[in-house]
């Protein structure tokens, strides 16, 4: 089947057409910048041919009505017509606990998904905007949500409820719920066939570590507990994301400051993390040259980020009762031996010990283990790949819901 994966994001849409027989894409692309100057369009197919457009695209249904002429395009295309196109996968990324599962979405399903979005007011409605788009296009092609909360739909009450009076969580639904859930899934099942292990036995710390990042204790193949709370806010600290914080800093900051809540809101996701600590940047390759060069801040930005994941994984291993494996994923998981490096040293009393000349080779989309041979866990770098998986869910739903 060949499932068109659709990211959408507030100005850009991240797609990638799937088959899923041979699980590799046929072309994969970004349109940015939507709604504002300078919008643009790559495409690259499997065999490398690429497309570079820019031009004006106002929102997402133009976007969208570009993605699908370039898929269909005679000379940059990958398919000859939209019938081509088996269906369509989005990634949605809060899906409250009305959804623990992909959904096939229909019109019940687009009424709670805006319900939803009082949930994650920074994130559902772009998303909708990109289902809204898809169905106008593609009227007739089923369409499969696939939410970044249901990987942690079975966390057990006492990791998602706050401490605040209980009656909040009955009456507003507030609780953690947990991102980045294809993420997890995907690089633990990973894990499992690589090791050749049963997901019934094995416990997992999965740390996915790019511009958002959180950390997940998986045990019997689900999440029990997840840094990412009821927003993508909480947990690790990010590229501009504060991560953990004391709530008394924002009443402070708003005190002191004069700040609107949306302006503190703004702070903490977009001007906080890596780039508010070092004032140089959220990119974690600037922040390390800056460091290696000598920079005070991009260092304490650094060390504030592995200190941080660092007391993660001991948290977790207590939570699951030890560990068998690490996994690092994403962009700084995948790439960064020096984040690998700062958050596993010393932690050799609990029998992780990594292997440094094989930490260093592991770079660049590479799989494979780094623990050294006397390491009791073992320690993974698993490139993360969230668009096979809407890709397979789609399929899976589709065929079972229309047969
Ligand atoms: P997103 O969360 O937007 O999908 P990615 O998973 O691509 O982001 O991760 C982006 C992060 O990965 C950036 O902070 C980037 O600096 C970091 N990164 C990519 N390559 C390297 C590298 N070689 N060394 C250190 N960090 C890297």
């Amino acid at each position: 089947m060949k499932v068109l994966v659709i990211n959408s994001g507030s100005s850009s849409i991240k797609y990638q057409l799937i088959d899923t027989e041979t699980r590799n894409f046929l072309a994969k692309g970004l349109v940015d910048r939507i709604g504002l100057r300078g919008s643009s369009l790559k495409q690259e197919r499997s065999d490398g041919h690429k497309i570079n457009l820019s031009g004006e695209i106002f929102d997402h249904q133009q976007a969208l009505e570009y993605v699908l002429a370039g898929l269909i395009s005679p000379n940059h295309g990958v398919i000859k017509t939209l019938d081509g196109i088996d269906a369509v996968g989005h990634r949605l990324v809060h899906g409250g606990e009305h959804f623990k599962d992909s959904v096939l979405i229909n019109e019940d399903v687009m009424n709670v998904l805006n319900e939803c979005i009082d949930l994650a007011p920074l994130h559902n409605p772009p998303n909708i905007k990109g289902v809204q788009a898809a169905r106008f296009h593609l009227p007739n092609t089923p369409m499969v949500g696939v939410f970044d909360t249901a990987f942690h739909s079975k966390m057990p009450d006492y990791a998602y409820i706050y401490g605040i009076p209980y009656v909040l969580y009955k009456r507003h639904s507030i609780r953690r719920y947990g991102f980045h859930g294809t993420s997890h899934y995907y690089v633990s099942r990973r894990y499992r066939d690589l090791t050749n292990g049963n997901l019934k036995e094995l416990k997992l710390i999965s740390c996915h570590l790019g511009n958002g990042a959180s950390i997940s204790a998986i045990k019997n193949g689900y999440s029990i507990d997840t840094s990412m709370g009821f927003t993508p806010l909480e947990g690790l600290l990010m590229g501009t994301r504060s991560g953990d914080l004391d709530p008394g800093v924002a009443n402070q900051i708003i005190a002191k400051e004069g700040l609107e809540p949306r302006e503190i809101s703004a702070m903490l996701n977009k001007h906080s993390g890596l780039i508010g600590i070092s004032g140089l940047s959220s990119d974690m390759r600037e922040i390390e040259d800056a460091m290696l060069e000598g920079n005070k801040r991009a260092e304490l930005a650094f060390n504030v980020f592995a200190y941080r994941l660092k007391k993660y994984i001991g948290a977790y291993t207590a939570a699951l009762g030890g560990a068998d494996g690490i996994i690092f994923t994403g962009g700084i998981g995948e790439n960064s031996l020096l984040v690998r490096k700062a958050v596993l040293n010393s932690l050799e009393y609990m029998g992780i010990i990594l292997d440094h000349e094989k930490n260093e080779k592991m770079i660049r989309g590479k799989e494979g283990f780094v623990e050294a041979e006397d390491s009791k866990v073992k320690i993974a770098v698993i490139p993360t790949n969230e668009e096979l998986v809407i890709a397979i869910d789609t399929e899976k739903i589709t065929r079972k819901t229309l047969s």
